[in-house]
């Protein structure tokens, strides 16, 4: 039975793994998951896009907001406004514009313990995935610290990712993107395990150039997917020129690509053999085929279990043939 590793961002990824499970099995299925977006906030490690996979994967995601539990109350949140009035300047204690939900917070707590007593990130990612009975594996790109920064036009600044995702809500334009730490940095020997013998390896629809780019940025990972190149298959995050979600388009043409399939097909034409891509742009496929991908048309918006199902089906396929 063919294994299926999948390169993952957050939203994006946590759908297509969810899809994935109604047509493979979840013990032969690992997602290596983007660690750039993780952050430290009131001291605790906070890991978004494993969190958002997980709760997905574990039906407790808010479906309203895409990230954080449903049901979700914020005593916490609120009670740190008290703190705000007294906290002297330049301090950056008590930030209330990451917000964190109480049940949430559960999770960023364990995480941060089990860090202090020596557990890797990859260890107490598997812990946490199975307290929520997920089955799938999930594995983040790297145990070593690699940050996204991201440098802002107008302010001339460099910041964090976080700092232009949800502080700025991703509404700056963006001037260049790094993953701090990336070179000194390396996949953990499971995650590297996951994309050389996995059968298939699929690059989720995440946004490529902060969630799959530093999964990229990592030494050796192109060039472990060009070897294989045939059986990898990208599925596109833009669909009709716009992003579903986030600042995907945008970030694109800021960046100096084509916010468009024929963009996307460009960024991993050669760590990828076939691109999916909605019928929506079936009128690109030929242009896509000149980036030197095959090109797969199916409904990639994955908004009923079935379309899901049909989408994860024909990206296995893709992989096969
Ligand atoms: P984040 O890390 O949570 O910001 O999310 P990702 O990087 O994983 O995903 C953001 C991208 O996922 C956006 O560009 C969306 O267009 C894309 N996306 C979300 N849902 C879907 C879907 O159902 N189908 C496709 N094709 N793309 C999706
Ligand atoms: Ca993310």
């Amino acid at each position: 039975m063919t294994t299926v590793g999948v390169v993952c961002g957050g939203v994006g990824a946590a759908r297509f793994l969810r899809a994935l499970t109604g047509v493979h099995p979840v013990e032969r299925t690992v997602g290596v998951v983007n660690t750039g977006d993780d952050t430290v906030m009131h001291g605790l490690a906070i890991s978004p896009d494993i969190d958002t996979i997980v709760y997905t994967l574990a039906e407790a995601i808010d479906p309203a907001r895409g990230w954080g539990l449903s049901d979700e109350t914020w005593r916490a949140m609120e009670a740190l406004s008290r703190y705000t009035s007294v906290r002297p300047a330049g301090s950056a204690a008590a930030p209330t514009w990451f917000n964190l939900g109480d049940q949430d917070l559960a999770t960023h707590f364990y995480r941060t313990a089990r860090r202090a007593e020596g557990a890797t990130l990859t260890e107490v990612t598997a812990e946490i995935a199975a307290a929520w009975g997920v089955q799938q594996r999930l594995l983040p790109m790297t145990d070593h610290r690699v940050t996204t920064m991201v440098s802002l036009r107008d302010e001339g600044i460099e910041v964090p990712f976080q700092e232009y995702f949800v502080q700025r809500r991703h509404s700056v334009p963006v001037g260049a993107v790094r993953f701090d730490g990336a070179d000194r940095a390396s996949l953990t020997d499971h995650a590297r395990m996951a994309l050389t013998d996995s059968d298939v390896v699929v690059i989720a629809p995440s946004n490529p150039l902060v969630s799959i780019a530093p999964v990229r940025s990592l030494p050796g990972v192109d060039a472990v997917l060009s070897a294989r190149r045939d059986t990898v298959v990208a599925i596109s995050p833009i669909i009709g020129g716009a992003a579903l979600k986030g600042p995907a388009d945008r970030m694109l043409l800021e960046l100096g690509h084509e916010a468009s399939v024929v963009g996307v097909a460009r960024l991993y034409a050669a760590i990828a053999g076939t691109l999916v891509i909605d019928p929506i742009d079936a009128s690109l496929a030929t242009a896509v085929e000149a980036t030197g991908m095959r090109v797969v048309v199916t409904p990639s918006i994955m908004s009923t279990p079935a379309i899901g199902h049909e989408l994860a089906r024909r990206t296995l396929a893709a992989a096969r043939r």
